[in-house]
Protein backbone atom coordinates (compact mmCIF):
# COMPACT_ATOMS: atom_id res chain seq x y z
CA UNK A 1 0.00 0.00 0.00
CA UNK A 2 2.07 2.81 -1.51
CA UNK A 3 0.21 5.27 -0.82
CA UNK A 4 -1.21 4.80 2.33
CA UNK A 5 0.60 7.46 4.40
CA UNK A 6 -0.62 9.86 1.76
CA UNK A 7 -4.60 8.56 2.07
CA UNK A 8 -4.58 8.59 6.11
CA UNK A 9 -2.85 12.70 5.80
CA UNK A 10 -5.55 13.67 2.76
CA UNK A 11 -8.50 11.93 4.69
CA UNK A 12 -7.45 13.34 8.62
CA UNK A 13 -6.99 16.88 7.25
CA UNK A 14 -9.92 19.43 7.92
CA UNK A 15 -11.42 21.31 5.12
CA UNK A 16 -14.87 22.10 5.34
CA UNK A 17 -15.59 24.09 1.67
CA UNK A 18 -14.52 27.45 1.71
CA UNK A 19 -11.99 26.52 4.48
CA UNK A 20 -9.50 24.20 2.74
CA UNK A 21 -6.50 25.25 3.98
CA UNK A 22 -5.37 21.94 6.09
CA UNK A 23 -5.67 19.77 2.50
CA UNK A 24 -3.76 22.48 0.86
CA UNK A 25 -0.98 21.87 3.31
CA UNK A 26 -1.18 18.27 2.68
CA UNK A 27 -0.68 19.02 -0.98
CA UNK A 28 2.11 20.97 -0.81
CA UNK A 29 3.89 18.56 1.35
CA UNK A 30 3.34 15.97 -1.43
CA UNK A 31 3.78 17.85 -5.04
CA UNK A 32 7.02 16.35 -5.42
CA UNK A 33 9.04 18.53 -8.08
CA UNK A 34 5.97 19.84 -9.53
CA UNK A 35 4.94 23.38 -9.36
CA UNK A 36 1.91 24.39 -7.54
CA UNK A 37 -0.16 27.67 -7.13
CA UNK A 38 -3.17 28.89 -5.37
CA UNK A 39 -5.56 31.55 -6.75
CA UNK A 40 -7.85 32.95 -4.74
CA UNK A 41 -10.86 30.61 -4.05
CA UNK A 42 -7.98 28.34 -2.49
CA UNK A 43 -8.15 26.03 -5.60
CA UNK A 44 -4.74 24.56 -6.35
CA UNK A 45 -3.00 24.28 -10.35
CA UNK A 46 -0.23 21.43 -10.07
CA UNK A 47 2.35 21.63 -13.08
CA UNK A 48 0.27 24.58 -14.94
CA UNK A 49 3.11 26.51 -14.55
CA UNK A 50 4.65 24.38 -17.15
CA UNK A 51 2.14 24.72 -19.71
CA UNK A 52 3.29 24.98 -23.55
CA UNK A 53 0.84 26.88 -25.48
CA UNK A 54 1.41 24.72 -28.62
CA UNK A 55 0.11 21.20 -26.91
CA UNK A 56 -3.40 20.69 -25.92
CA UNK A 57 -4.37 19.97 -22.53
CA UNK A 58 -5.39 17.46 -19.97
CA UNK A 59 -7.10 18.39 -16.72
CA UNK A 60 -6.72 15.84 -13.81
CA UNK A 61 -9.82 17.07 -11.78
CA UNK A 62 -10.43 16.19 -7.83
CA UNK A 63 -12.12 18.61 -5.20
CA UNK A 64 -10.35 19.17 -1.36
CA UNK A 65 -13.44 20.01 0.03
CA UNK A 66 -15.48 17.78 2.51
CA UNK A 67 -19.03 17.91 3.86
CA UNK A 68 -19.37 19.27 6.90
CA UNK A 69 -20.85 22.48 8.89
CA UNK A 70 -20.69 26.30 9.75
CA UNK A 71 -21.78 28.08 13.07
CA UNK A 72 -24.76 30.17 12.51
CA UNK A 73 -25.25 31.65 15.92
CA UNK A 74 -24.01 30.74 20.03
CA UNK A 75 -27.04 30.76 22.00
CA UNK A 76 -27.25 32.12 25.58
CA UNK A 77 -26.28 28.44 26.90
CA UNK A 78 -23.40 28.39 25.07
CA UNK A 79 -24.61 26.07 22.53
CA UNK A 80 -23.43 25.94 18.82
CA UNK A 81 -26.18 26.60 16.60
CA UNK A 82 -25.06 25.22 12.63
CA UNK A 83 -25.79 24.95 8.91
CA UNK A 84 -24.42 22.34 6.79
CA UNK A 85 -21.96 22.78 4.02
CA UNK A 86 -22.98 19.83 1.76
CA UNK A 87 -25.25 17.34 1.70
CA UNK A 88 -26.00 15.71 5.76
CA UNK A 89 -28.76 13.56 7.05
CA UNK A 90 -29.69 14.60 11.04
CA UNK A 91 -29.42 10.75 10.94
CA UNK A 92 -26.15 11.08 10.34
CA UNK A 93 -24.78 14.26 11.86
CA UNK A 94 -26.81 13.69 15.64
CA UNK A 95 -24.43 12.87 18.47
CA UNK A 96 -21.32 12.66 15.92
CA UNK A 97 -18.16 14.06 17.57
CA UNK A 98 -17.23 17.18 15.20
CA UNK A 99 -14.42 19.57 14.86
CA UNK A 100 -15.08 23.25 15.32
CA UNK A 101 -12.27 25.98 14.36
CA UNK A 102 -11.78 28.89 16.83
CA UNK A 103 -9.73 32.23 15.73
CA UNK A 104 -6.46 31.08 16.02
CA UNK A 105 -7.13 28.38 13.42
CA UNK A 106 -6.98 25.88 16.33
CA UNK A 107 -9.92 23.30 16.28
CA UNK A 108 -11.59 21.81 19.43
CA UNK A 109 -13.66 19.24 19.81
CA UNK A 110 -17.50 18.75 19.84
CA UNK A 111 -20.81 16.77 20.18
CA UNK A 112 -23.69 17.06 18.07
CA UNK A 113 -26.62 17.39 20.42
CA UNK A 114 -29.61 14.90 21.19
CA UNK A 115 -32.08 14.25 23.94
CA UNK A 116 -31.38 11.56 26.51
CA UNK A 117 -33.70 9.17 26.07
CA UNK A 118 -34.61 9.16 29.59
CA UNK A 119 -36.39 12.25 29.04
CA UNK A 120 -38.13 11.44 25.73
CA UNK A 121 -41.43 10.74 25.76
CA UNK A 122 -43.02 7.56 23.54
CA UNK A 123 -43.93 10.23 20.60
CA UNK A 124 -40.75 11.75 20.97
CA UNK A 125 -39.05 8.45 20.34
CA UNK A 126 -40.35 7.28 17.69
CA UNK A 127 -40.13 10.96 15.81
CA UNK A 128 -37.47 11.40 13.91
CA UNK A 129 -34.75 14.67 14.24
CA UNK A 130 -34.32 17.73 12.01
CA UNK A 131 -31.31 19.10 11.22
CA UNK A 132 -32.28 22.80 12.03
CA UNK A 133 -32.63 20.68 15.50
CA UNK A 134 -29.24 19.72 16.26
CA UNK A 135 -26.91 21.79 17.77
CA UNK A 136 -23.19 21.76 18.54
CA UNK A 137 -21.72 21.26 22.37
CA UNK A 138 -18.06 22.24 22.99
CA UNK A 139 -18.62 21.47 26.90
CA UNK A 140 -19.29 25.58 27.29
CA UNK A 141 -21.52 26.56 29.58
CA UNK A 142 -22.02 30.03 28.44
CA UNK A 143 -22.18 32.36 25.16
CA UNK A 144 -19.79 34.44 26.78
CA UNK A 145 -17.77 31.26 27.02
CA UNK A 146 -17.69 29.99 24.06
CA UNK A 147 -16.74 33.83 22.73
CA UNK A 148 -14.02 34.94 25.22
CA UNK A 149 -12.73 31.31 26.07
CA UNK A 150 -12.57 28.85 23.33
CA UNK A 151 -12.68 31.72 20.31
CA UNK A 152 -15.22 30.28 18.66
CA UNK A 153 -17.12 33.42 16.89
CA UNK A 154 -20.27 33.08 14.08
CA UNK A 155 -18.74 31.65 10.46
CA UNK A 156 -16.44 29.13 12.09
CA UNK A 157 -16.33 25.60 9.73
CA UNK A 158 -17.18 22.48 11.43
CA UNK A 159 -15.53 19.03 10.34
CA UNK A 160 -16.03 15.44 11.14
CA UNK A 161 -13.70 14.50 13.85
CA UNK A 162 -12.85 11.39 12.65
CA UNK A 163 -9.47 9.61 12.57
CA UNK A 164 -8.07 7.42 9.65
CA UNK A 165 -7.86 3.62 10.20
CA UNK A 166 -6.67 0.70 7.88
CA UNK A 167 -6.81 -2.85 8.48
CA UNK A 168 -3.55 -4.46 6.57
CA UNK A 169 -5.24 -7.68 6.46
CA UNK A 170 -7.57 -7.29 3.81
CA UNK A 171 -6.94 -3.20 2.77
CA UNK A 172 -9.50 -1.54 3.89
CA UNK A 173 -10.00 1.74 5.11
CA UNK A 174 -11.76 3.61 7.17
CA UNK A 175 -12.28 7.23 7.49
CA UNK A 176 -14.20 10.57 6.81
CA UNK A 177 -13.60 12.49 3.59
CA UNK A 178 -12.79 9.83 1.15
CA UNK A 179 -15.43 11.75 -0.85
CA UNK A 180 -12.69 13.32 -2.30
CA UNK A 181 -9.68 12.79 -0.91
CA UNK A 182 -8.91 9.81 -2.70
CA UNK A 183 -9.56 11.56 -5.76
CA UNK A 184 -6.78 14.46 -4.24
CA UNK A 185 -4.76 11.42 -3.71
CA UNK A 186 -4.72 10.18 -7.20
CA UNK A 187 -4.26 12.94 -8.85
CA UNK A 188 -0.84 13.35 -6.51
CA UNK A 189 -0.02 9.72 -7.04
CA UNK A 190 -0.45 9.41 -11.13
CA UNK A 191 1.83 12.70 -11.24
CA UNK A 192 4.77 11.22 -9.12
CA UNK A 193 4.14 7.66 -10.73
CA UNK A 194 4.96 9.38 -13.93
CA UNK A 195 7.95 11.59 -12.72
CA UNK A 196 8.49 15.44 -14.10
CA UNK A 197 10.52 14.40 -16.55
CA UNK A 198 8.00 12.06 -18.39
CA UNK A 199 5.22 14.40 -17.72
CA UNK A 200 7.18 17.03 -19.69
CA UNK A 201 7.75 14.92 -22.10
CA UNK A 202 3.98 14.32 -23.14
CA UNK A 203 2.76 14.84 -25.96
CA UNK A 204 0.12 17.23 -24.27
CA UNK A 205 0.10 19.73 -20.56
CA UNK A 206 -1.14 17.72 -18.41
CA UNK A 207 -2.62 19.59 -15.37
CA UNK A 208 -3.79 18.84 -11.71
CA UNK A 209 -6.46 20.87 -10.91
CA UNK A 210 -7.73 20.87 -6.83
CA UNK A 211 -10.59 22.34 -6.84
CA UNK A 212 -12.69 23.75 -3.63
CA UNK A 213 -16.29 24.22 -2.59
CA UNK A 214 -17.58 21.10 -4.42
CA UNK A 215 -20.21 19.98 -1.81
CA UNK A 216 -21.85 23.39 -2.48
CA UNK A 217 -22.35 23.13 -5.92
CA UNK A 218 -19.26 22.23 -7.89
CA UNK A 219 -17.92 25.58 -7.62
CA UNK A 220 -14.43 25.52 -7.43
CA UNK A 221 -14.27 23.48 -10.87
CA UNK A 222 -15.88 26.20 -12.18
CA UNK A 223 -13.08 28.41 -11.82
CA UNK A 224 -10.05 25.92 -12.22
CA UNK A 225 -11.91 25.08 -15.88
CA UNK A 226 -11.82 28.64 -17.01
CA UNK A 227 -8.18 29.06 -15.79
CA UNK A 228 -6.66 26.02 -17.31
CA UNK A 229 -9.15 25.87 -20.36
CA UNK A 230 -8.26 21.98 -21.06
CA UNK A 231 -9.00 20.14 -24.08
CA UNK A 232 -10.08 17.30 -22.10
CA UNK A 233 -10.52 16.50 -18.35
CA UNK A 234 -10.59 13.11 -16.41
CA UNK A 235 -12.75 13.33 -13.05
CA UNK A 236 -11.28 11.75 -9.99
CA UNK A 237 -14.14 11.09 -7.26
CA UNK A 238 -14.94 9.04 -4.18
CA UNK A 239 -17.86 8.11 -5.37
CA UNK A 240 -21.25 6.47 -3.10
CA UNK A 241 -20.95 2.45 -3.52
CA UNK A 242 -23.87 0.76 -3.91
CA UNK A 243 -22.96 -3.00 -2.22
CA UNK A 244 -25.44 -3.04 -0.03
CA UNK A 245 -27.99 -0.86 -1.99
CA UNK A 246 -28.15 -3.09 -5.08
CA UNK A 247 -27.61 -7.09 -5.97
CA UNK A 248 -24.34 -7.67 -7.47
CA UNK A 249 -25.70 -8.26 -11.31
CA UNK A 250 -26.99 -4.85 -10.88
CA UNK A 251 -24.55 -2.88 -8.55
CA UNK A 252 -22.21 -0.44 -10.52
CA UNK A 253 -20.31 0.84 -7.48
CA UNK A 254 -18.88 -2.20 -5.65
CA UNK A 255 -15.91 -1.59 -3.47
CA UNK A 256 -13.03 -4.15 -4.72
CA UNK A 257 -14.53 -4.44 -8.09
CA UNK A 258 -12.32 -1.63 -9.62
CA UNK A 259 -13.21 2.09 -11.06
CA UNK A 260 -16.41 3.24 -11.76
CA UNK A 261 -16.66 5.02 -15.27
CA UNK A 262 -19.90 7.11 -14.94
CA UNK A 263 -22.37 7.50 -18.30
CA UNK A 264 -24.63 9.92 -16.81
CA UNK A 265 -25.46 11.42 -13.29
CA UNK A 266 -27.69 14.37 -12.48
CA UNK A 267 -24.86 16.66 -13.61
CA UNK A 268 -23.68 15.67 -16.83
CA UNK A 269 -23.47 13.13 -19.20
CA UNK A 270 -20.33 11.28 -20.38
CA UNK A 271 -18.03 12.32 -23.58
CA UNK A 272 -18.94 8.42 -25.26
CA UNK A 273 -16.34 9.42 -27.76
CA UNK A 274 -13.95 9.64 -24.41
CA UNK A 275 -15.37 6.82 -22.47
CA UNK A 276 -14.52 4.59 -24.67
CA UNK A 277 -11.03 5.44 -24.98
CA UNK A 278 -11.12 4.93 -21.07
CA UNK A 279 -12.70 1.37 -21.72
CA UNK A 280 -10.00 0.54 -24.13
CA UNK A 281 -7.37 1.90 -21.85
CA UNK A 282 -8.82 -0.82 -18.90
CA UNK A 283 -9.03 -4.07 -21.46
CA UNK A 284 -5.42 -3.17 -22.24
CA UNK A 285 -3.75 -2.82 -19.26
CA UNK A 286 -6.17 -5.75 -17.79
CA UNK A 287 -7.74 -3.65 -15.10
CA UNK A 288 -11.38 -4.19 -14.24
CA UNK A 289 -14.09 -1.05 -14.52
CA UNK A 290 -17.44 -0.84 -13.50
CA UNK A 291 -19.30 0.80 -15.86
CA UNK A 292 -22.56 3.49 -14.13
CA UNK A 293 -25.46 5.09 -15.44
CA UNK A 294 -26.62 6.98 -12.10
CA UNK A 295 -29.57 8.74 -11.80
CA UNK A 296 -28.66 10.83 -9.07
CA UNK A 297 -25.37 12.06 -7.26
CA UNK A 298 -22.92 14.33 -9.09
CA UNK A 299 -19.11 15.16 -9.50
CA UNK A 300 -17.38 18.27 -10.87
CA UNK A 301 -17.70 16.79 -14.19
CA UNK A 302 -21.07 18.87 -13.72
CA UNK A 303 -18.91 22.23 -14.14
CA UNK A 304 -16.26 21.27 -15.79
CA UNK A 305 -17.94 19.99 -19.24
CA UNK A 306 -19.85 22.82 -20.01
CA UNK A 307 -16.96 24.87 -19.52
CA UNK A 308 -15.66 27.15 -21.88
CA UNK A 309 -16.57 25.49 -25.44
CA UNK A 310 -17.12 22.12 -23.92
CA UNK A 311 -14.95 19.47 -22.55
CA UNK A 312 -15.40 16.20 -22.65
CA UNK A 313 -14.70 14.73 -19.27
CA UNK A 314 -14.27 10.63 -17.98
CA UNK A 315 -15.41 10.10 -14.02
CA UNK A 316 -13.77 8.03 -12.43
CA UNK A 317 -15.64 6.75 -9.01
CA UNK A 318 -13.44 4.86 -6.00
CA UNK A 319 -16.41 3.14 -4.35
CA UNK A 320 -16.93 4.62 -0.89
CA UNK A 321 -19.18 2.81 1.72
CA UNK A 322 -21.79 5.54 3.23
CA UNK A 323 -20.59 9.07 1.97
CA UNK A 324 -21.62 11.94 3.35
CA UNK A 325 -21.49 10.71 7.38
CA UNK A 326 -18.41 10.24 9.27
CA UNK A 327 -16.75 7.01 8.83
CA UNK A 328 -16.78 5.86 5.46
CA UNK A 329 -15.15 2.14 4.05
CA UNK A 330 -12.77 1.97 1.13
CA UNK A 331 -10.68 -0.48 -0.45
CA UNK A 332 -6.65 0.22 -1.52
CA UNK A 333 -6.67 -1.82 -4.60
CA UNK A 334 -9.51 0.58 -5.99
CA UNK A 335 -7.72 3.62 -5.12
CA UNK A 336 -4.91 1.61 -7.16
CA UNK A 337 -6.54 0.47 -9.67
CA UNK A 338 -7.57 4.22 -10.62
CA UNK A 339 -3.97 5.43 -10.41
CA UNK A 340 -2.50 2.73 -12.23
CA UNK A 341 -5.59 2.82 -14.89
CA UNK A 342 -5.17 6.87 -15.54
CA UNK A 343 -0.94 6.44 -15.88
CA UNK A 344 -1.30 3.38 -18.72
CA UNK A 345 -4.17 5.60 -20.20
CA UNK A 346 -2.19 9.00 -20.47
CA UNK A 347 1.03 6.97 -21.37
CA UNK A 348 -0.83 5.86 -24.56
CA UNK A 349 -2.37 8.96 -24.80
CA UNK A 350 -1.20 11.05 -28.45
CA UNK A 351 -1.49 14.85 -29.36
CA UNK A 352 -3.45 13.39 -32.52
CA UNK A 353 -6.16 11.87 -29.97
CA UNK A 354 -7.52 15.25 -28.68
CA UNK A 355 -8.74 16.21 -32.32
CA UNK A 356 -11.81 14.70 -31.77
CA UNK A 357 -11.76 17.82 -29.05
CA UNK A 358 -11.38 20.36 -31.94
CA UNK A 359 -14.65 22.06 -34.02
CA UNK A 360 -15.15 20.59 -37.15
CA UNK A 361 -16.30 21.61 -40.29
CA UNK A 362 -19.72 18.95 -41.56
ZN1 LIG B 1 -19.73 14.58 -1.72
Amino acid sequence: MKYIQLLEDLSNAYGAPGFEDDVVAVVKANKGDFTLQEDAMKNLYLNFAELDPNKPTLMLDSHMDEVGFMVQAIDENGLLLMQALGGWTAASAQSQAFMVRTKDMSYVPAVATSKPIHFMSAAERQKPVALEDLKLDIGATSREEVINDFGIEVGQPVVPATKFYVNERNGMMMGKAFDNRLGVAATLAVFNELGPDAVKALPFNLVGAFATQEEVGLRGAKVTTNRVNPQAAIVFEGTPSDDYAKSATLGQGRVKQGPQLRYRDSTYIASDHFNAMIVAASEKAGIHIQKAVRDGGGTNAGSIHTGHNGVPVATLGMPTRYAHTHYLISAYQDFQDTVDLTVAFLKDLTAEDFAFTELKTL
